[in-house]
């Protein structure tokens, strides 16, 4: 036995899109009230201040991380 009621009709997509944005706005708001977002300058994104962006690197006018480089791979032990 299910020990959930059977739903009787099946919900419309826009039914869910609707509450699913409702949970989505509501939980954007709690965000923009618990942190301070700003603009990044280089790609106008939005990013934490008093840090670097993390889309293109830049804090401060300049290059802070390699999002270019990227990482070599370990597949041997140097002795
Ligand atoms: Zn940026």
């Amino acid at each position: 036995m299910s020990k959930r009621p059977t739903p009787k009709k099946q919900q419309a997509n826009s039914q869910s899109s609707r509450r699913y944005k409702t949970f989505q706005n509501k939980a954007r708001k709690r965000l923009m009230n618990t942190t301070s977002l700003s603009k990044c300058p280089k790609c106008k994104e939005d990013k934490l201040s008093h840090t670097a962006c993390s889309v293109c690197g830049f804090y401060n006018g300049r290059s802070v991380l390699d999002k270019d480089k990227e990482m070599d791979k370990v597949t041997k032990v140097k002795a």
